[in-house]
């Protein structure tokens, strides 16, 4: 403790750091930052510097408002577009209670609850995250705008494309703040890029997710774009998605390789496949988590609607990619950029050890292009669809003890909350689509 407390008071002098931004995310994932100076890191190290939590989203009531921040001393980092002397560096924290009791409202501590829980059992994470952006131009105010820079497609280059570059520099800057990239290119749709960094234990991903937004959206700015996570801004081309690529390891080696079985994958993973597909109803509130979200999970975008896996097609929920030894994996390709990737992480790992503890197997994989079947050919092979709206997706959550489970009491409720909010405040608009149907029809 104290000497990997003296590393980074050491690290800030050498790198002359003068201040250092605590990070923590509100239950919606939006990241949220009190600075200090370097002066005050010491204290700040040993988990006694407090906040005023009661305007935080799904934080607390007015009247037990102070909050204490813990840095986890591992995700010490400068930033690298800030100026060297006089360096900004930041701390990622969770948040505990006056009395020193884990905050239930944080949702860095109900990941690391679901991981001590995996952990007991044996069982540590892995993640790889595929996420998904636009890049857009901004207007003469700096508004953003939907008018994209470049007219490429999938894996395009364009001699001399903004986006590349601020892709490049984006990239260059992760490296620089000790991700591990393992490719970027453009994606499908025009102005939509991904960039992937290596996978690795499911807490450090989940602050990487935060981390990579953040910086992916400030680099952005700085060549005079807008990047947006939203995950369907433009009707009729591809949204972005954040396809999470996941196993389980036991003793690192990893517990979804089988070399005995005719596929090479273990029981194990296909009980957590199973455990993913009953539950995937239910953690769609938190995997996709936004009105918009339900936009982008239609037909015709590669972007799954069907619950069902393959071990070849992308058109289902879940894929699993060939490689085989210690790269065996499934990738869950519902989830998009928008969800709160510590509470995404914690749903998805009870669902699929709840695939575990009660031995769910799940329907044989489903190598047909599922969405050139008929409503009665999808039923009589049990294929289910996720749910069509953020509404619809609640109603699910609520009604699924595992799913509750991973958030804990306090934030499901105050999840609730601000969602039902966000559902009316959507519900009561009249959209353009309306007005354009009926309008001249009635
Ligand atoms: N953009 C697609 C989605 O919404 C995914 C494309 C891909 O396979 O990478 O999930
Ligand atoms: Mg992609
Ligand atoms: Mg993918």
């Amino acid at each position: 403790e104290a000497a990997v407390k003296n590393e980074i008071l050491a690290k800030a002098r050498e790198m002359q750091v003068k201040f250092i931004r605590l990070q923590f995310t509100d239950i919606l994932g939006v990241l949220k930052n009190v600075a200090i100076t370097v002066e005050q890191l010491e204290k700040a190290l040993d988990g006694e510097l407090m906040f005023d939590g009661s305007s935080i989203e799904g934080f607390v009531r007015i009247e037990e408002s102070d909050m204490y921040l813990r840095p986890d001393p591992s995700t010490f980092v400068v930033f690298p577009w800030r100026p060297r002397e006089g360096a900004v560096a930041r701390l990622m924290c969770d948040v505990y209670n006056p009395d020193g009791t884990p905050f239930e409202g944080c949702p860095r501590n109900a990941l690391k609850k679901a991981l001590a829980e995996a952990a007991e059992m044996g069982y540590s994470m892995n993640v790889g995250p595929e996420a998904e952006f636009f890049l857009f131009q901004v207007d003469e105010n700096g508004q953003p705008t939907l008018k994209t820079h470049d007219n490429a497609g999938y894996f395009d280059l364009t001699p001399v494309d903004m986006g590349e570059n601020a892709r490049r520099s984006m990239v260059l800057t992760l490296e620089d703040m000790g991700f591990e990239i393992e490719a970027s290119h453009h994606e499908v749709a025009p102005g939509q890029h991904e960039i992937d960094f290596k996978y690795g234990d499911a807490l450090d991903v989940a602050d990487k997710i935060v981390t990579f937004k953040f910086v992916v959206r400030t680099i952005a700015q700085r060549h005079g774009l807008h990047a947006t996570f939203m995950p369907k801004p433009i009707f009729g081309i591809n949204g972005s998605g954040m396809h999470c690529h996941q196993s389980l390891f036991v003793d690192g080696k990893n517990a979804f390789y089988d070399a005995g079985s005719p596929d090479g994958m273990s029981q194990l993973a296909k009980y957590y496949i199973g455990g993913l597909m009953k539950h995937a109803r239910a953690f769609a509130a938190i995997t996709n988590p936004t009105v918009n979200s339900y936009k982008r999970l239609v037909p015709g975008y590669e972007a799954p609607v069907y619950i069902a896996w393959s071990e070849r097609n992308r058109s289902p929920l879940i894929r699993v990619p060939a490689k085989r030894g210690m790269s065996t994996r499934i990738e869950l390709r519902c989830p998009d950029p928008s969800c709160n990737p510590y509470l995404a992480i914690a749903a998805m790992l009870k669902c699929g050890m709840d695939g575990i503890k009660n031995k769910i197997e799940p329907a044989t994989p489903c190598e047909k292009n599922i969405y050139h079947m008929s409503p009665a050919e999808r039923a009589d092979l049990g294929i289910g669809s996720l749910p069509a709206s953020l509404m619809e997706a609640m109603q699910e959550l609520s009604a699924d003890e595992v799913v509750k489970s991973a958030l804990g009491p306090h934030i499901f409720e105050k999840f609730i909350e601000a969602k039902t909010k966000e559902w009316d405040s959507f519900r009561v608009q009249v959209h353009p689509w309306e007005v354009e149907e009926y309008l001249s029809k009635f």
